[in-house]
């Protein structure tokens, strides 16, 4: 039995075949560099590039946009399988699928000929998702960057922080005002690498996730033909945050696919290595930490695979998302932490993977909403408001 059959949920060959690849792809061409990268911060283009020839980074377009066009079910489970190896490549999957998926929801006819159809074919690597700033990130509905009518098209001015892949992106999506249209208009424009008045800022120094690339990117008056105006002018943040609540299922994956990985390590750990004459594996409490790990990844697990049946459903999911978003994060986080602690003092040595896993887990209760924004998301739907 496929391990993923212990869920009950009905699995196709063909998504099992994405999985098995994805899964291969990640123990052989990731996992043996991944703390080598972690360590120099370097970018995986090329693993990235060979990963967009996949067709994984915009996993759902369509095969008419010449996409693989898989289902959320099977994006999910790519995701998860990859960041078991790479949670970094995970995150820039993530984020140029969150970018592509909306491109592919609203691009015209000729946006589908430039960029659509070229990110499917893998030509343009990964995608970046361009809406957090210095000043605004929960709140998205504060950020500061305009674009203002100018020359035919649109004048893009702003910084824009945290933007995962940003450093090597060749294409972008970014939001920004629109005071001409009124105080809460916003637009989605597609941004092209090179661009003059588009630059590349500061490069962050995270504590995990270090290789993904994440940058701030500055616009100094950007000029954009109307062409590159995604959807229509005013629903840019409508068109952001409809996309954002389906792509926390895709979060809640990664977070899935670090705990697996760490899971794995844990137990592998506690059955090796020995103390008072006997495997610590042996030790009531250590058994008693992996079943509640097991047991709370088991939740997680069910949760995600209900988020992505109900959007292959077509079901618009909002608490849903969230609920799989926030179970998954933290139960990342106490897993990892767990399986630390069964290390003992190795557990605390870079010379261990586990120590990179734990960094990398933290951030998983903060992007894409934070737990305390889920929480408020699951409120909502509750309290019917
Ligand atoms: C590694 C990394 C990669 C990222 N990648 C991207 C990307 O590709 N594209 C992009 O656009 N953004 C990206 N982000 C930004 C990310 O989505 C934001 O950091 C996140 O949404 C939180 O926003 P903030 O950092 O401004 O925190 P704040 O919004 O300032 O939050 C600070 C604290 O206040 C709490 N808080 C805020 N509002 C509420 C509320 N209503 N109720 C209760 N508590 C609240 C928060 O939970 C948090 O604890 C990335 C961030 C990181 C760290």
């Amino acid at each position: 039995m496929d391990e993923i059959d212990r869920f009950g949920f009905a699995i196709s060959d063909e998504t099992r075949a994405l999985r098995a690849a994805m899964m291969r792809f990640g123990e052989t061409r990731l996992l043996p560099g991944a703390a080598e990268r972690d360590a120099t911060k370097a970018f995986p283009a090329a693993l990235i590039d060979e990963l967009a020839a996949l067709g994984a980074m915009a996993m759902k377009a369509a095969p008419e946009d010449d996409g693989p066009g898989v289902d959320n079910m099977g994006y999910a489970l790519a995701i998860e399988a990859i960041a078991r190896c790479d949670a970094s490549v995970a995150v820039v999957m993530v984020a140029s699928n969150l970018a592509a998926a909306i491109l592919a929801r609203h691009a015209t006819e000729d946006q589908r000929r430039r960029f659509v159809r070229p990110a499917a074919r893998g030509e343009i690597g990964a995608l970046s998702f361009a809406l957090t700033e210095p000043g605004a990130g929960s709140d998205a509905a504060a950020i500061r960057t305009t674009a203002r009518r100018g020359d035919g098209g649109w004048v893009l001015n702003g910084t824009k922080q945290w933007i995962t892949g940003a450093a090597n992106a060749r294409l972008f999506t970014v939001f920004a005002r629109m005071p001409d249209l009124g105080e809460a208009a916003f637009g989605c424009f597609v941004v092209e690498a090179g661009t003059d008045g588009f630059s590349l800022g500061r490069v962050e120094d995270k504590m995990g996730l270090r290789s993904s690339g994440t940058a701030m990117l500055h616009m100094e008056d950007v000029h954009l033909p109307e062409a590159n105006l995604i959807g229509e002018a005013g629903q840019g943040l409508r068109i952001a945050l409809g996309a954002i609540a389906p792509s926390r299922i895709a979060i809640a994956a990664q977070s899935i696919g670090i705990a697996e990985r760490a899971f794995h390590l844990g137990r592998t750990y506690a059955q090796e290595r020995h103390a008072f004459g006997q495997p610590v594996a042996a030790f009531q409490n250590a058994r008693f930490v992996l079943a509640d790990a097991r047991t709370s990844l088991d939740q997680a697990w069910l949760l995600m695979l209900r988020g992505a049946a109900l959007l292959d459903r077509g079901m618009a999911i909002r608490g849903e998302a969230s609920m799989a978003k926030l179970a998954a994060s933290e139960t990342c986080g106490r897993v990892v932490d767990a399986m630390l602690q069964l290390h003992g003092g190795n557990g605390y040595s870079r010379e261990y993977e586990i120590e990179r896993l734990y960094r990398d887990a933290r951030v998983m209760r903060i992007y894409e909403g934070t737990s305390e924004v889920q929480r408020e998301v699951i409120a909502r739907d509750v309290l019917g408001v």
